[in-house]
């Protein structure tokens, strides 16, 4: 069997034609259904839906042996126990830092200004703010960090930015990249050798039918 770890929503709807390239069909569409493993047309193959930031953590301990996941995501977890052999090249957007339209954070900056900075990317914005000198206290947050900054939790959050819309409809203006994001696909390295003949063809077929 070949367990394939995948999130709802636009992970799910992007690698979907990848999956259909290998031959690989589901009848039940994540978003219609509560099941969380879902059966395909090859009786050796299943899906199972997860949390975005919990893929990673199921392709490690081989409870999948393959997943989809954000750079976004394998860089907080740190991506151990997972080869990562393609960039799949889907769910493309960028990580922003973010600060209120009134703001000005380049001679808040230049000041040496310790700056709050809210974020579910803690190691990415640490990492962005000390290459930078900049002395920044974290907060974590899981979700909706466009409000931290309309209500005075932080100066600034970092987070995925896309078409930029959320940003404009909350009065935020994003004022620094940290890097470009697409999705990556992770296998757990255990399974690549033990199950090498069923995982490595799929694998050539992504590589193949990935978009450039
Ligand atoms: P959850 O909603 O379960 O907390 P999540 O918000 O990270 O998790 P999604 O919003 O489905 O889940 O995002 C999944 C992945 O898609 C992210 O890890 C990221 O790599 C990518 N992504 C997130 N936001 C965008 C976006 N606006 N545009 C394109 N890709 C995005
Ligand atoms: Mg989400």
């Amino acid at each position: 069997m070949i367990t394939i770890a995948l999130s709802k929503g636009r992970i799910f709807e992007e690698t979907l034609p990848l999956l259909n390239a290998a031959g690989i069909t589901t009848p039940e569409a994540p978003e219609f259904s509560r099941k969380l493993i879902l059966p395909t047309n090859r009786a050796d193959v299943r899906l199972i839906i997860v949390r975005a930031s919990d893929v990673p953590t199921y392709v490690q301990y081989g409870a999948a042996d393959i997943g989809v996941a954000g750079k976004d995501v394998l860089n907080e977890h740190g991506g151990i126990g997972l080869y990562q052999p393609l960039d799949l090249n889907i769910a493309r957007c960028r990580m922003m830092v973010a600060v209120r339209d009134d703001f000005d954070y380049e001679s808040a900056v230049r000041q040496g200004a310790r700056l709050r900075v809210a974020t579910k990317y803690v190691q990415a914005a640490r990492d962005h703010f000390a290459a930078k000198g900049v002395h920044v206290d974290l907060i974590k947050l899981y979700g909706s960090m466009e409000l931290a900054p309309l209500v005075g939790l932080s100066d600034a959050i970092v987070d995925l930015v896309s078409s930029g819309n959320t940003l404009k409809a909350n009065h935020l203006k994003a004022v620094e990249e940290i890097s470009a994001i697409s999705s990556r696909l992770v296998v757990n390295q255990a399974a690549l050798k033990l199950k090498h003949d069923a995982i490595q063809p799929m694998l050539d077929v992504f590589a193949l039918a990935i978009r450039k």
